[in-house]
């Protein structure tokens, strides 16, 4: 990988302060998913090793309970700051080894940071409460505390971002924490526990393994000493995660898939309304999980919506996302590329019709078109499981109450969107909408100030904002007799 600050790649697994010397000498290969060439070799480590992470979380979790919040706050701050200082090569980082454009990976970087700042104000807010006595000599006292070591597994669609969103209150909160990377992208999980060592976090507070996922899972949820899960992921491998984390009973964070609807409704903006599904959609190349999955254009403006999407969804340029005119990058495997494919051609048989792409692009590879499939019905596989690809289904609906029972129709519970000029129908689908967040009048919604998180099969759980902190910390009561005289 060609960056500036080389110190940022390291191949190996961060623990205890430490990046560990492959023992078994087993190794996989991560390639650019761009152009399949090899970007490096990662170590992977097992349970021998992960133990070790474990335990020494335990001792480094235990100290850092007790350095002063405004400590605590301070080395996260200088976190913060070097994450900007390289945000450039962090960027090139996500896109050699995850493939989305350059724009959109700088962006990442700052959205993680966020996260990282937001939280390190926080730790210094970490208020308790005091209670009336319910007896005349009684006073109880409520303190909040580091829930201890946490299990981080995270995806590979926001490589970076995902790891800070969950660094950023685990850390202020007082909690250590073992996280695992996707398999197909280390090194920004990697780069990260290399600028916290340099930040100054004590060893063993935050180690990143490089494993197996099934021995990373099996051997987190089995520790009794590590006393919460922070997943995001599927909601397949989330349900299995949350069966396992029963016999230690953890406390679980999880951030699954999501299957957003898009609602136009026709007093809408149409412009706005254009933008917003382009930017909900196609971003990451449709690899979000609050992407744009069913976009339902009220009747009346049906055919002038799709136009006028067509129009600007053409000029979005597929490419390496190295390059600095490429908007939309290569899907992330094989298998993406298989589901999309097959999502597209369900939806033809079913009656769909391609206005746009619906192939794999010109560039080959990895590389699929930016897709709109007109006519689209809710029978199809694009109306029911996540995409995860660049395909645009565009629904027709006549009335606000068919396209909320649509909407709410889906096991998932994420994010929705929706756009109208009208004061009470904002209000009324906003709360009608069974989602965890919703998108008014806009196709991006995420922020560090906000609440992330779903209902439903959408996970537990939420991330960023005054709430985030609670997902780490327990709350535990003091009750003082004999204050009477
Ligand atoms: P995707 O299909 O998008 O890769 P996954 O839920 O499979 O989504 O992966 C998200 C993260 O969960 C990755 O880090 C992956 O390695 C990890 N993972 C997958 N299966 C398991 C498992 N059985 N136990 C623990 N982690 C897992």
């Amino acid at each position: 990988m060609e960056i500036i600050n080389k110190n940022l790649i390291k191949h190996q697994s961060y623990i205890d302060g430490e990046w560990l010397e492959m023992l078994d000498g087993s190794t996989t290969s991560i390639y650019n998913p761009a152009n399949q060439e090899k970007i490096g070799d990662v170590s992977s480590c097992g349970i021998k090793e992960i133990n070790k992470a474990i335990e020494a979380a335990c001792i480094a979790q235990k100290k850092w309970a007790k350095v002063p919040s405004k400590e605590k706050s301070e080395a996260l701050n200088r976190l913060y700051l070097l994450m900007l200082e390289n945000q450039e090569d962090l960027a090139k980082i996500i896109t050699y080894e995850q493939g989305k454009p350059l724009l959109e990976s700088r962006g990442e970087i700052l959205y993680g940071a966020a996260y990282i700042q937001w939280f390190a104000e926080e730790a210094k807010r970490i208020y308790g409460d005091i209670i009336p006595g319910h007896m005349s000599d009684r006073r109880t006292v409520v303190i909040k505390q580091p829930i201890g070591v946490v299990g981080c597994i995270t995806p590979w669609n926001f490589p970076s971002a995902m790891l800070a969103r969950k660094m950023g209150p685990a850390l202020a909160s007082g909690c250590a924490m073992v996280c695992k990377p996707a398999p197909q992208t280390p090194y920004s999980a990697l780069a990260l526990a290399y600028l916290s060592k340099e930040a100054g976090l004590p060893k063993g507070l935050f180690n990143v393994i490089i494993s197996d996922a099934e021995i990373f899972g099996s051997a987190i949820l089995k520790s009794s000493a590590v006393r919460k899960l922070t997943f995001t992921g599927s909601t397949a491998t989330g349900k299995k995660l949350l069966k396992a984390s029963a016999d230690t009973v953890k406390r679980v964070s999880l951030e699954l898939g999501g299957h957003a609807p898009f609602i136009v409704f026709d007093d809408a903006d149409l412009e706005s309304a254009i933008d917003g599904a382009i930017a909900a959609k196609y971003r990451n190349s449709g690899q979000t999980c609050v992407c744009a999955n069913r976009i339902y254009v009220q009747s009346k403006i049906y055919e002038k919506f799709c136009e006028g999407f067509i129009e600007k969804v053409k000029l979005i340029k597929t490419g390496n996302g190295l390059d600095d005119d490429t908007d939309q990058g290569p899907l992330i495997d094989e298998n993406a590329l298989i589901k999309t494919k097959k999502h597209v051609s369900n939806a033809t048989e079913l009656g769909g019709l391609i206005a746009l792409g619906g192939k794999t692009h010109k560039l080959g590879g990895l590389f699929f078109e930016p897709t709109i499939i007109k006519n689209s019905n809710d029978k199809m596989l694009v109306a029911n499981e996540e995409t995860f690809g660049p395909v645009a289904p565009i629904f027709a609906f006549e009335t606000e109450r068919e396209v909320i029972q649509r909407a709410n129709n889906s096991p998932y519970g994420l994010a929705s969107y929706f756009y109208t000029r009208d004061l009470a129908k904002s209000w009324r689908v906003s709360e009608e909408l069974e989602y965890g967040m919703v998108g008014l009048n806009t196709g991006i919604i995420s922020s560090e100030m906000a609440p992330f998180g779903g209902i439903k099969e959408s996970g537990m759980g939420r991330e960023g904002s005054k709430y985030g902190m609670d997902d780490y910390l327990e709350i535990k009561y003091i009750s003082i007799a004999g204050v009477d005289d």
